[in-house]
């Protein structure tokens, strides 16, 4: 087999293209070939990571706007990253691949802490990892979450 130019690539899906035309919620025909093309990378041996965006559900500046702390509305679109990873990773574990879903902060038995050794571990297992929740602190986007991570 040709050797790999990219052993190792981290993709950043905004929230806002899962959702379509509609701009708004989820769109499972967009996600659908964002799926195959991430398998047959996988299938090549690359590891796979992805950060998601939140904007198809909310986005603190915008949504909560003059109604709430930016905190609270930021931590609202952090909570709305780890919905749409779960979506994602839920299409992706169906077409056969093995997935986890890791955050900055504790979110219950869907996801786990984020950690690099962690990372490190799933992706020596082919195992495709989400990055969800961004950074973890408001005022920022997943953006900054991709350079992060
Ligand atoms: N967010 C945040 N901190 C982060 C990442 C995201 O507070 O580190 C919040 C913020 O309110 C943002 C929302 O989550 O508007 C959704 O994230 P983003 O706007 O990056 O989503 P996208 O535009 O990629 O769909």
């Amino acid at each position: 087999m040709a050797e790999l130019k990219y052993k190792r690539i981290l993709l950043k899906v905004s929230g806002e293209a899962l959702a379509g035309d509609a701009h708004r919620g989820l769109d499972f025909s967009v996600i659908n070939s964002v799926c195959e093309s991430i398998r047959q990378c996988r299938d090549m041996g690359v590891q796979v990571g992805l950060v998601i965006g939140g904007g198809n559900f909310w986005r603190g500046v915008k949504d909560g706007a003059d109604k709430m702390q930016r905190s609270h509305g930021d931590a609202m679109g952090m909570l709305a990253t780890v919905m749409n990873c779960i979506y994602v990773s839920e299409i992706f574990r169906y077409v056969g691949m093995k997935t986890q879903i890791l955050t900055p902060f504790e979110c219950g038995t869907m996801t786990k802490l984020f950690s690099k050794d962690r990372v490190m571990k799933y992706f020596e297992k082919g195992i495709v990892t989400f990055f969800a929740g961004g950074t973890g602190h408001p005022y920022f986007s997943t953006d900054t979450g991709v350079v992060l991570r």
